[in-house]
């Protein structure tokens, strides 16, 4: 059993916070959110995720997971910390360490003995000795401590599935003690575990995301092929997906990828190609094939309907997957004030995400839980 404070209690932080407390650990997951807390500390979940809430009400009720807006007390009290905030995209493409940085001063401030700092968060080769160097800058080079990598691989919409039985841990450290304190905790987990340096860990993330994208960006391609000479997709993907070496996963033609991961690490993988001198040429021609997917899919609608002005389009799915609410980098979020800039009529579909869409959308569509509903008197539907 370890004492763990998750700093960051968003999909990451509250997520893999209530996993490690449901396998025996003492979690408090933190946040400067303070609304956040409040709600969580009165039930209420700030995401969508299959299973979470009756996981969090379970540990709550067990007594091992709390929730604090106290974060410089709750960095007093744990043997390990997670450090699980956002690390976005900036307008270079560049990953934000803004978050990340304020953590690590926040826990130089508070180290009163030894204590492993875990990277959780996706963030750039070279970041764990960023953190390490700042934590010893407030420290005052006082205490000992350990930063370790262990990137997160948790899908959103089965999050707590990927967690509890995770296909493998990374684990880049700089001490054995904080390895094997790392992997102690994963050990309910996954037998997997593999030991890596921390740059070594920071990259595979990046690297694993970027192999994952460049799959969709490929079918999409094929896709595009496809169409032109009378071909289906669908069949090239079951027809190279059977093959074991190629597998049938991220193999699903479509509008591209988006969500709060992919666009943001292939940028972030392309920056750190560039600032270590490399030409990374394939990561440039997935990022273009995926910005190009949005396009095709209104320019066949362009196709079918001619004009869009006063044309009724329903638009299925806002959120950038099924079982999620969360629409960060969603496709619908640029193709629905595309519709609504050329005269269209836009009803909306999403089973969980309207609430997060209205909040970047507002009101230039209306809106529905109900796909019927939706699709009634709808000249178009995508
Ligand atoms: P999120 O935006 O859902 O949550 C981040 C949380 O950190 C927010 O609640 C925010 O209030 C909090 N925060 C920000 N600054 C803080 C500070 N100084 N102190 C305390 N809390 C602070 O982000 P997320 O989706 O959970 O992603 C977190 C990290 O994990 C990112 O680096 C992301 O790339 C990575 N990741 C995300 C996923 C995913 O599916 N969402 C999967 C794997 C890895």
């Amino acid at each position: 059993m370890k004492k763990i404070a998750v700093i960051g209690t968003g999909y990451v932080g509250l997520v893999s916070g209530t996993c490690f407390a449901d396998s025996g650990n003492q979690v408090t997951c933190c946040d400067i959110d303070q609304l956040k807390i409040n709600e969580l500390t009165k039930g209420i979940m700030p995401i969508y995720e299959p299973g979470l809430k009756e996981l969090v009400h379970k540990n709550v009720r067990k007594g091992t997971l709390k929730f604090s807006a106290n974060i410089s007390q709750e960095i007093k009290d744990a043997e390990v910390i997670l450090i699980a905030v956002g690390t976005p995209m900036t307008s270079s493409g560049k990953a934000d360490l803004t978050y990340v940085k304020q953590v690590a001063q926040s826990i130089g401030e508070n180290l009163n003995g030894y204590k492993v700092i875990v990277t959780k968060s996706t963030v750039p080769v070279g970041t764990g000795k960023f953190i390490e160097s700042v934590i010893r800058e407030y420290d005052n080079g006082k205490h000992p401590f350990d930063v370790v990598s262990n990137p997160e691989f948790l899908r959103e919409g089965t999050a707590i599935k990927d967690t509890m039985n995770m296909e493998r841990a990374v684990i880049g450290a700089t001490s054995e003690k904080a390895f094997q304190m790392i992997a102690e905790i994963h050990q309910p987990f996954t037998a997997n575990i593999v030991k890596a340096s921390l740059e070594t860990a920071e990259i595979i993330k990046y690297a694993a995301n970027a192999f994952l994208a460049t799959k969709i960006s490929f079918i999409n391609d094929i896709a595009n092929i496809c169409e032109r000479v009378g071909a289906d997709v669908t069949k090239v993907s079951a027809g190279i997906g059977l093959d074991s070496r190629i597998g049938n996963k991220f193999l699903q033609a479509g509008v591209g990828f988006g969500g709060s991961c992919f666009p943001k690490d292939t940028a972030a993988l392309l920056h750190i190609s560039e600032d270590c001198g490399y030409d990374f040429k394939l990561i440039k021609a997935v990022i273009e094939t995926n910005e190009g997917q949005r396009v095709q899919l209104v320019k066949k609608l362009l196709l079918a309907l001619g004009s869009l002005q006063g044309k009724t389009i329903s638009v299925l799915g806002l959120a950038f997957k099924p079982d999620t609410d969360d629409i960060r980098s969603s496709p619908a979020l640029d193709i629905i004030p595309y519709l609504t800039e050329q005269g269209a009529i836009v009803k909306a579909y999403d089973p969980i995400a309207i609430v997060e869409a209205k909040k970047q959308i507002g009101y230039q569509c209306t809106y529905s839980e109900d796909i019927y509903e939706t699709i009634t008197a709808s000249d178009a539907c995508m």
